[in-house]
């Protein structure tokens, strides 16, 4: 890969590290602060959810998502040190070529779509 390219990505990643970043610290915040409000008037909450009888289902919620997020942050950072290292757009599994419009839509995926599928089908 071009060094222009990398430094394209390299850039993206960077972005979408800052925003997983903002988003992460404003979604703990809410959940913190949910948290402290236990018992407090929940009039806005739709009835379905307390039918299911889970005051901090909504809190459990934002958790899993910043899980989601805080693993793609994992790979956002390993991606930046391939590119860093030089074997950014390889293949971490079988060392084959990352088509660029796979790089494209997820810059910081560590494998190609075949190994990618093989998981996924494991
Ligand atoms: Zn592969």
């Amino acid at each position: 890969m071009k060094k222009a390219d990398m430094l394209a990505y390299k850039n993206k990643l960077l972005a979408i590290r800052a925003r997983l970043r903002g988003d992460v610290s404003a979604m703990a915040e809410v959940a913190l602060r949910k948290s402290g409000m236990e018992g407090a008037d929940n009039a806005g909450m739709p009835i379905h959810m307390a039918e299911l009888g889970s005051d901090n289902f909504e809190q459990e919620f934002t958790l899993s998502l910043m899980e989601t997020e805080e693993d793609t942050l994992g790979l956002i950072d390993a991606a930046l040190s391939r590119i860093e290292g030089g074997t950014y757009g390889r293949c971490t599994q079988c060392d084959g070529t990352i088509p660029k419009a796979r790089l494209t839509a997820i810059p910081y995926t560590p494998v190609c779509i075949k190994c990618a599928e093989a998981r996924e089908h494991r």
